[in-house]
């Protein structure tokens, strides 16, 4: 199949090729972010590869299916960015990679928490600048401390299980309970965990429900000087709320990998620019706060997975062959 490839990067360009090596797909590569003006570009290909932060609105995907595309890869696991029903209506299939390495993503997390609690970021300055003091670099013990795991999926599982093995005391929220996960830590209701975690941990997926599911609200329920991490979806967070928990004291450390606004950040050098954005710009300027540019599945591991599925799911598209990876409105219901 023609597959006109957005949001191209040197390191998807590797791995979608050596994925496709062998195969009869031929990959065209393009750097711009899919949107409703750079949506021209895919006109005459059979398929789009699309990221993150892609757009797949009822518009965009309207100028697909007019140029002939019949399929979005899209090489993540999130789909927000996709309206279905607009792609069901057009009679374009939508296929995605549910699992690469959560792993990739827990390890990710785990890293945000040990940086934000034993000031990793500042020691290191500070020692490069030799200034060897340990002044305000006062951490904590995991062990032994609470945490709270939202979302105990593939991420949220693997989490709870780092958390554990770190001697942490785990709390779960799930919507759907997992079994497996009980060996981790224990289920309680979001009210509860919220209460009672030192570190409270993001991994649900963003739907209409989970929307600023952090608000003023929610963290006035937390306890104070809580660490918060969100490696999952920006808008899980109500950043102003954050912003407010963070002047008060209410929040103590937060370590994002994600943003709301990320997409016009985002995957991009803008070192050389003014940043536009106030709202982000004024996250950077707490000292507890670790903001990483959505780089938790960024592991070679993630990568060749990515390329791998996201291949296969062409291709079992091209064979008419059921589709694993399907995301479906019914799907999703089930
Ligand atoms: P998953 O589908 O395996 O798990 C998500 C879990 O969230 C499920 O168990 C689901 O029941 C639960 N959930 C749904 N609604 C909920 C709610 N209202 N409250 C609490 N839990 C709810 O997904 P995953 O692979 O573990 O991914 C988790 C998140 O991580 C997704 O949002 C994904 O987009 C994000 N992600 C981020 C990166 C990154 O690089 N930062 C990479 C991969 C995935």
């Amino acid at each position: 199949m023609n597959v006109a490839v957005f949001s191209t990067k040197t390191y998807d360009r590797r791995f979608l090729e050596a994925a496709a090596g062998g195969t009869s797909h031929s990959l065209h590569f393009y750097e711009p972010r899919l949107t409703i003006e750079t949506a021209l570009l895919a006109r005459g290909y059979d398929a789009v590869c699309a990221f993150v932060n892609d757009r797949l609105d009822g518009d965009v995907l309207a100028r697909l299916a007019e140029g002939g595309v019949r399929v979005v890869a899209l090489r993540c696991a999130g789909f927000n960015n996709v309206d279905l029903q607009a792609a069901a209506r057009l009679g374009i299939k939508v296929l995605r990679v549910p699992a690469y390495s959560p792993y990739a993503v827990a390890e990710h997390t785990i890293g945000l928490m040990l940086a934000l609690n034993r000031c990793l970021t500042r020691a290191y300055s500070r020692v490069r600048d030799g200034n060897f003091s340990l002044e305000s670099l006062l951490g904590f013990d995991l062990q032994g401390r609470t945490a709270g795991v939202v979302g105990t999926g593939q991420i949220g599982s693997v989490t709870a299980h780092l958390l554990h093995a770190f001697g942490c005391r785990v709390l779960l929220y799930d919507v759907i309970e997992d079994e497996a996960c009980r060996s981790h830590g224990q289920y309680v209701p979001l009210d509860g965990l919220l209460a009672e975690s030192d570190i409270v941990t993001l991994h649900c997926p963003l739907v209409p429900a989970t929307h600023h599911m952090i608000d003023d609200a929610a963290i006035a329920r937390m306890k104070r000087g809580v660490m918060l991490i969100n490696t999952s979806r920006g808008a899980l967070i109500d950043t102003q709320a954050v912003i407010a928990g963070l002047k008060s004291g209410q929040i103590g450390y937060l370590g994002l990998d994600v943003y709301e606004e990320e997409a016009d950040l985002f995957f991009e050098d803008l070192s050389g620019r003014v940043i536009q954005d106030d709202v982000f710009t004024r996250l950077l300027t707490f000292p507890n706060v670790i903001v990483t540019a959505h780089q938790a599945f960024f592991t070679r591991d993630a990568l060749e997975a990515i390329a791998r599925t996201t291949i296969d799911n062409l291709t079992a598209f091209e064979s008419g062959g059921p589709l694993a990876n399907e995301v479906s409105i019914e799907r999703i219901k089930r």
